[in-house]
Order: structure tokens, then sequence, then C-alpha cells
């Protein structure tokens, strides 16, 4: 009689058992062996690790998220007086009364835009350490009790882990040093002051106005926002936005102007 039939064990079927269980597990120990060597090796040649990159000063940044489509590009930038004209209490004791960067953001035709493209690559300060002078100063945080990087790290986790499909926005150094670089080109208050265009809280300026003192040096369609001062219920001029070929970086019209300045509007100075 079969000893399975009756419960018992069979010698020689147990023998063989444990012997398929051994070349397993050497099977599997030995497939381990070689994955990490193949790891070690990558990671010297590439000089990546496990995802983790780093750059040429030694920053680590995390391996570039994926390609994301989008259309062009847009620089929104701040009168920072105007962000903090109704809303003063929530705003740093010492506003400058200057344009700021708000962000550089990937858009669609439509107006639509992608965000929060990627969550294995947040924002992290010591990849901009070499920039962090000038993003101190022209990409300044305004609120009051938030970090001096607390808008970088919103705006890079929200725009930034989009913008990879521009070639010259990857990685957070990249796309800082960049924005930074348009940034650069546009000298708004100068323009506008050549324009009789002055920072006051009586004038009042008007779309046509403060559009053609732009267009003289920037000669591509942008659109201005204004907010309604809760304060004053006048219309200030708080955002203008220039828009730019995703591949080359060179201007281009913003396709979906809207009009929120039509009426006068204010171009405050930073008050106290
Ligand atoms: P967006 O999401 O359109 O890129 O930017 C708007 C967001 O940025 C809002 O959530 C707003 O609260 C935030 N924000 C605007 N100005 C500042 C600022 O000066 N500092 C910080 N930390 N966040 C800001």
């Amino acid at each position: 009689m079969r000893s399975d039939k009756i419960g018992l064990v069979d010698p020689e079927a147990s023998a063989k058992r444990n012997a398929s269980k051994k070349t397993a597990i050497i099977a599997i120990v030995s497939l381990c062996l070689v994955a990490s060597c193949f790891a070690a090796l990558y990671s010297t040649v590439s000089g990546s690790s496990f995802g983790r990159i780093f750059g040429s000063d030694n920053s680590i940044e995390a391996a570039p998220c994926p390609i994301q489509n989008f259309d062009y590009l847009l620089l929104a930038i701040r009168w920072a007086p105007s962000d903090c004209h109704s809303t003063k209490s929530k705003c740093v004791p010492k506003v400058p009364q200057s344009w700021l960067i708000h962000g550089l953001w990937p858009n669609y035709w439509d107006g639509s835009w992608p965000q929060f493209c990627c969550n294995t690559d947040p924002f992290n300060v010591d990849n901009v350490k070499s920039l962090e002078n000038d993003l101190l100063a022209k990409w300044a945080n305004l609120l009051k009790g938030k970090s001096a990087d607390s808008l970088w790290a919103h705006e890079w986790d929200k725009h930034g882990t989009c913008s990879a499909q521009s070639k010259k926005l990857v990685g957070e150094k990249a796309y800082f040093s960049s924005t930074l670089n348009l940034f650069a080109t546009l000298p708004v208050a100068d323009w506008f002051s050549a324009a009789n265009i002055v920072p006051s809280e009586d004038a009042k300026y008007t779309e046509a106005e403060a559009t053609a003192a732009i267009t003289k040096h920037f000669p591509n369609v942008v659109e201005l926002a204004c907010q309604t001062s809760e304060d004053s219920k006048d219309s200030v001029l708080d955002t203008i936005s220039f828009c730019y070929d995703k591949t080359t970086l060179t201007p281009i019209d913003c396709p979906t102007p809207k009009h929120t300045c039509k009426k006068g509007f204010v171009y405050p100075t930073s008050r106290k």
C-alpha cells in the first residue's frame, strides 16, 4: 500500500522536495547577488544611485520626473505691493516695492495646465543653494510666517515637476535658473517709469498705457491681471504674464489673455 494513502511520509519523495527547495533558494540568492552587482556597477558608471542623481556640483537630485506634455510656458510676475494691498496683515513686515517672480508655468493652449506631475522629486533647497541670493531677492516669499523657500517649494512641486518637456527646465537647478534668466530680461518697473507709470496710491493708469509701455521692449501679447483691493475697492495691477516657446524659451504671444484691468487701475506703493 502506498504510504501517501495512509498518511505516512515517503522518505524518497521528501528528499526530492528538500532538494528542490534548496535549488530554489540558491537560485534566488544568486539572482539577488547578480542584481546588486549590476546596481553597484550602474551606480559607479552613471553617478546614479537607485534613482538619485549626483549633479556636477555634487548636489543630490532625484531622478527626473517623467515627461509631461504641454504647449507653452507662462512666466507670471507680481507687483509685491499689490499682492499685499488688501492682505497687508498676512504679509511679511517689509514688502519690497518691486516686481517679483510668481512662477514659470507649463500651460496648454486652452488656458488649462498640468500640475503636481511627480511626487518622487519633491523640492530640495540644497539643489538651488548656488541661486539662493538671487531667489531671495527676485522670487521672494511675501507671506508672514512662511519660510523663505516655501514659495519655491510650492512652485517646483506644482509646476516645475511638469516642465521636463522643456530640456532647459529639467531638474530644480535648471528650472529655477532658467526662470531667473527670463525674469532678468523683464525690468518692468524701468519700462513703466520710462512711460511715466510710477507707483502711487492715487494715480490711475489704463491697460492701454501699461501695455504700450511694455510693448516697446517686449513686443508679444502679454496678460495684465488686476485684483480689487478689499480696503479701497480700487482695481490694483497685480500680475503680468509673459509667454514663451517651450523649446527655445523665446517670447511668443500669450494665447488667451483675459482683461481684468479694463478700468483705470492703481499701481500702488509699498505703503507702511
Ligand atoms: P500657484 O498655485 O498659482 O502657482 O500659486 C498660488 C499659490 O501660491 C497659492 O496657494 C498662494 O497661497 C501661494 N502663494 C502666493 N504667494 C505666496 C508667497 O509669497 N509665499 C508662499 N509660501 N506662498 C504663496
